[in-house]
Order: C-alpha cells, then sequence, then structure tokens
C-alpha cells in the first residue's frame, strides 16, 4: 500500500510513520515528490492494511492511505504520478528531453570506440553505448573483450564527455563494471535473473532494464521491482522487441508498450528499436515511431563501418544515417512536446 502525505508534513511526522511502520515490521520506501512525499508499505496483508488506513488517515498530516493491488509498488504509477527522472552525469532522462543513447553493439578497439564515440557525439547524442560483456546466443562466438573494454570506453568518454551505458551479465562481474559504467544495461536474456537484479538493486548506479523477449508488461515490472525494493530507484525501462510469429524482422517493436508502460509506471521509457527491428534499413522510421509515442529515450547502434561489424553490422546505422535520424528527431520531437 502507499501513504501519500499532506504538502504541509514536517520531517518529524515523515519519521513518526515510517518509525511506526518499521517497528510493526514492514518495510518502507520513501518518494520525496516536487510537492508530495509518498510512503510505500511493503509487506503487509490485506487486513493489516485496512488497519493502518483507519489509523494514519485520523492523523492530520495523511492525505490519503490506497492498497495497490499489483504486485509492483514501488514501480508504479501511483507511488510518483509526476513521473520519475535518472540523473546520469548531468543527463536527465524522463525530462522534457528525449536523450539520444548512441554507439556500436560490441567494444571491439580503442580506435573503434573513438570514432564511434566522436561520430555519435558529433551527430548531437548524450550517452554513448558499447558493449563489453556481450550475451551469445552460441558459446563459440565473440563475448566482448571484458575489462579491456570497459577501459576503452571509459577512455572514449575522457575525451567526449558522454556518460557511458554498458551491459552487465553475471552478478560476479557487477563490482567492476560499476566502477566504469554511468548506466548498466541488464539485457534481454537477463531480464528476469533475479539475482542479477537483487545485485543492481543494491548498487546506486542507474540501470536501464531492458524487457525479456517474451515478458508481458506485468513481469516486466516486477522484474524492476526487484531492482527498486533493494534501493535503487534509479531505473529505466528498455522496450527492445518481442517474440513474435514474425521473422521478416528480428524481432516484433512493441510500439503499444511505450504508452502503456507510461500509464503503469513512473519510470523513463527507452526503445531499441535497433534490436527492436534487428534491419538498419527500419531503425530510422522505428526510432521516430518510438519518440512520437512518447518515449524518454532511444538506444540505437551506429558503428563507423556496419560492414566489418564484429555483432550486429546488419542492425547497425552508419555515421551518416545516424546524422540524418538526429536531424529529422530534432524536427519531430518539439511536435509531441519535447526537444532533442
Ligand atoms: C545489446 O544491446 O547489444 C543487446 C545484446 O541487447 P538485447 O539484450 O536487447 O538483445
Ligand atoms: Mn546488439
Amino acid at each position: 500500500m502507499i501513504i501519500i502525505l499532506t504538502a504541509s508534513a514536517s520531517d518529524r511526522n515523515r519519521r513518526d510513520i515510517i518509525e511506526n511502520l518499521e517497528a510493526r515490521g514492514f518495510g518502507v520506501h520513501l518518494s520525496e515528490g516536487v510537492e508530495k512525499t509518498v510512503i510505500g508499505v511493503i509487506g503487509a496483508m490485506d487486513e493489516q492494511k485496512a488497519q493502518i488506513a483507519e489509523q494514519f488517515e485520523a492523523l492530520p498530516f495523511v492525505e490519503r492511505c490506497i492498497p495497490i493491488s499489483q504486485p509492483y509498488k514501488l514501480v508504479g504509477r501511483s507511488f510518483r504520478p509526476e513521473g520519475s527522472t535518472v540523473n546520469v552525469r548531468g543527463v536527465v532522462i524522463g525530462g522534457k528531453q528525449a536523450v539520444v543513447m548512441a554507439g556500436p553493439c560490441t567494444v571491439e578497439t580503442e580506435a573503434q570506440i573513438l570514432e564511434s564515440a566522436r561520430a555519435v557525439k558529433k551527430a548531437g547524442a548524450h550517452i554513448l553505448r558499447g558493449g563489453a560483456y556481450k550475451p551469445s546466443t552460441s558459446p563459440y562466438s565473440f563475448h566482448g573483450h571484458g575489462v579491456d573494454a570497459l577501459k576503452m570506453l571509459a577512455a572514449a568518454r575522457a575525451e567526449t564527455g558522454l556518460p557511458i551505458i554498458t551491459e552487465v551479465m553475471d552478478a560476479r562481474d557487477l563490482e567492476t563494471v560499476c566502477e566504469y559504467a554511468d548506466i548498466l544495461q541488464i539485457g534481454t536474456r537477463n531480464a528476469q535473473n533475479y539475482t542479477l537484479l537483487r545485485a543492481v538493486g543494491e548498487c546506486r548506479t542507474p540501470v536501464m532494464l531492458k524487457r525479456g523477449m517474451s515478458a508481458k508488461l506485468e513481469e516486466w515490472l516486477q522484474a524492476a521491482e526487484y531492482i527498486a525494493s533493494g534501493g535503487n530507484y534509479n531505473i529505466m525501462l528498455c522496450e527492445r522487441g518481442i517474440r513474435t510469429f514474425e521473422t521478416y524482422t528480428r524481432n516484433t517493436f512493441d510500439i503499444n508498450a511505450i504508452p502503456a508502460l507510461k500509464e503503469l509506471t513512473h519510470l523513463p521509457v527507452i526503445a531499441d528499436p535497433s534490436h527492436g527491428t534487428g534491419k538498419a534499413s527500419l531503425v530510422s522510421a522505428v526510432t521516430r515511431a518510438a519518440v512520437a509515442a512518447g518515449a524518454d529515450g532511444v538506444i540505437v547502434e551506429v558503428h563507423p563501418h556496419p560492414e566489418k561489424a564484429l555483432k550486429d553490422g546488419a542492425q547497425s546505422l552508419t555515421p551518416a544515417v545516424f546524422d540524418q535520424l538526429m536531424a529529422d528527431l530534432r524536427l519531430l520531437a518539439p511536435v509531441v512536446g519535447r526537444s532533442v
């Protein structure tokens, strides 16, 4: 359940409520919005919720107590109705600006990631992507350069100033990846790896949680709830396409998910049209559609030489095509009340 305090509630009032709930053995999460403070209560049974509501609604600084029936509470829209933002080295995700993350699927060499970083920065991207630990369907294919790649990403950040997003696949690598990453990416194959989700919930680095390739929105939000329940509220959700009967495209990008998530959760929503389509020729159109549908940001694979890419070359944009896409987004975004 959630408890909404009145705008005039003091720090003392807030502490009283929290201590009261903790003394009853409940988990307590605090959301301090611009106007209102919302307290999330975890672990209360239905009859306890009714009792808490009755007792607390008598207090002058409690506006309302709402029992939440969804299996996710902290990431549910009502916990933070105005929406949440994630601040990554000064880049705000979930605000007026639609944020663009771009770069190669995989960090291949220092020269490749530097060339990519310079190109996407010049085009106007805000964040650099690049995989150091790569999930692969085959155990025999390339799995990324690991720590060496993290160092190359850090060098690209040092030169361009772009924050970096990179995937963490294994809880055992988390500490190392956190030393370098500004945003941790959880990939589709790990989207329901609860050990990893709990581990990233313990750290405070922002997380972009991709949708499991066959996850329903509710399952996806419950996965996000794992992270939030550990105290890491810096979460973004990334729609990257789902498995359907269609094979012409690599996945089916679920455009519905964007406005649906806006109803269900306060978390910023990112779109990944590269994995959503698997075809470079389709990426720009689907990126534009995602921004039009209300995405808070996009993540796009860009490679200086897609024909030589170690991974995902077929869906990678050239810097020239990406440059045109950015120009299109700058025209489009104001139509939906945003900037790029
Ligand atoms: C990626 O971003 O390169 C990636 C592996 O994505 P996904 O987990 O969505 O397949
Ligand atoms: Mn990829």
